[in-house]
């Protein structure tokens, strides 16, 4: 596999302002040592089991970024190390969050996931839902939680049409939460979108963070 001739091309296309997150899941230790070696220091993952079982594995300046739908449960396994929490899509969550932070005397960034796709079966809040939580007096009082920015997956389409449309969409949440809650504060800046098929579509939506696996280790085997 050409896992660092993937990572150099992939780069390339990518301007310096935008992260890019290499998404490891299903792909063994030695896979992600590889991307490592070749530079790479952001991963992601999407099941917590998953990214508890190789973390301890792996080099300690790794930045872990958990992507996918995180149950309440399951937090207090990522708490000590994750770097970003970019799934968040409830208030019950957050404050699940807060509170593992606070065991851990840590504060956890985090972003807010919305819905963008026109399928169903993805996760996240709309604009309305993500009014309420910010505005809850809850919310207000957690003190070990960043609000960093957004996230979205786009329908898993190649019409470019219905991905420019989702993107755009995201990217007015992200500036009309960036007016209403986060104006002075500047920690309130990302917007995770654009995946293998479709991060260059995102980068020129606005995205600052692109989460790629696909096209960085290969197709994926699920067994
Ligand atoms: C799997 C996954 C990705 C990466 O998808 P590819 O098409 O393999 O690049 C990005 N974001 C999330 C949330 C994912 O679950």
């Amino acid at each position: 596999m050409a896992i660092k001739e993937n990572l150099e091309e992939i780069k390339r296309e990518i301007p310096s302002h935008v992260k890019l997150v290499a998404v490891s899941k299903t792909k063994p230790v030695e896979t992600i040592r590889e991307a490592y070696e070749a530079g790479q220091r952001l991963f992601g993952e999407n099941k917590a089991q998953e990214m508890i079982a190789k973390q301890p594995e792996l080099p300690s300046d790794i930045k872990w970024h958990f992507i996918g739908h995180l149950q309440r449960n399951k937090v207090r396994y990522l708490a000590p190390f994750v770097d970003i929490i970019e799934s968040v899509d409830s208030l019950r969550l957050l404050r699940e969050i807060n509170k593992e932070a606070i065991k851990n005397e840590r504060t956890i960034p985090v972003l807010l996931q919305f819905h963008i796709a026109s399928e169903e079966t993805k996760f996240g809040l709309d604009l309305d839902e993500a009014r309420q939580l910010l505005q809850s007096k809850d919310f207000q009082e957690m003190q070990n939680i960043r609000v960093c920015g957004v996230m979205g997956m786009a329908t898993f389409t190649e019409d470019e049409k219905v991905l420019r449309k989702e993107f755009s969409l995201l990217k007015s949440i992200f500036d009309t939460l960036k007016n209403e809650y986060f104006n002075s504060t500047d920690h309130f800046r990302e917007i995770s979108m654009g995946m293998s098929g479709d991060f260059k579509i995102a980068i020129e939506e606005g995205s600052t963070i692109v989460r790629i696996g696909t096209s960085i280790f290969g197709e994926r085997n699920y067994h």
